[in-house]
């Protein structure tokens, strides 16, 4: 099964697609983590990436799609996979659906997770990650059982410097210019599925579950 995430930056796309990952043993492959994690370990591809991210623009579509078809064509991928923040831009949609189509493969479904932008700037804010492991929470609706340490690894918590309000304001933008456009994209492909984001994470995935069978 080959699951697209789509939404705004804080719709909660990670949150779903490690449930997803769980329940239907998939690989989750967030682009965001693979940049964080290159930025973490101080490698060249981590510090160009880094010169976007901090301002909240997209990592150029060249450096992207490399980095996603390298990982998508890892062996634990090959029974399918839950992407998480790519595609982000309609080149990038194209690239993966070339790649696919040339493995005589297809998309099984993009979902789209519905949240209007006054709850994404909450969400932002009260968004705290774990770069060792890669689990998110949120300080009010989702907290770690002890303030600032993650549940699953017992290293510190941090507030995303893209996940700062100046910052968020125009990852939305971009968003809205680049990224929104992929629900058409999968709409006309046939596999588009709306949920909507703003209940609790529990029945998001229920909807989600209910799609996906
Ligand atoms: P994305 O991957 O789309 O950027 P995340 O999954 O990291 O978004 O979620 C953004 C923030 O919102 C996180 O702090 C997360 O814990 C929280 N969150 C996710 N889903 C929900 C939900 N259904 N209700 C409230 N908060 C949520
Ligand atoms: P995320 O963790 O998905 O919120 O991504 C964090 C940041 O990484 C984004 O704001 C972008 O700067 C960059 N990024 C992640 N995925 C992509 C992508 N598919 N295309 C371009 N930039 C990306």
């Amino acid at each position: 099964m080959k699951i697209i995430m789509l939404g705004a930056p804080g719709a909660g796309k990670g949150t779903q697609a490690k449930m997803i990952a769980d329940k239907y043993a998939v690989p989750h492959v967030s682009t965001g983590d693979i940049f964080r994690a290159n930025i973490k370990e101080g490698t060249e591809l981590g510090k160009e990436a880094k010169k976007y991210m901090d301002q909240g623009l997209l990592v150029p579509d060249e450096l992207t799609v490399k980095i996603l078809l390298d990982r998508v064509a890892k062996e634990d991928c090959a029974n399918g996979y839950v992407l998480d923040g790519f595609p982000r831009t309609i080149p990038q949609a194209e690239v993966l659906d070339k790649a696919l189509t040339e493995l005589g493969d297809k998309i099984d479904f993009a979902i789209n997770v519905d949240v209007p932008d006054e709850n994404i700037v909450k969400r932002m804010g009260g968004r705290r990650a774990c770069l060792a492991c890669g689990a998110t929470y949120h300080i009010e609706h989702i907290p770690p059982k002890t303030e600032g340490i993650c549940d699953r690894c017992g290293q510190e918590l941090i507030l995303r410097d893209d996940d700062k309000a100046e910052t968020v304001m125009n990852r939305l933008q971009v968003y809205h210019d680049q990224t929104q456009p992929l629900i058409d994209f999968y709409n006309a492909k046939g596999v588009l599925k709306e949920v909507d984001g703003t209940v609790d994470m529990k029945e998001v995935f229920n909807a989600i579950v209910d799609i996906l069978g």
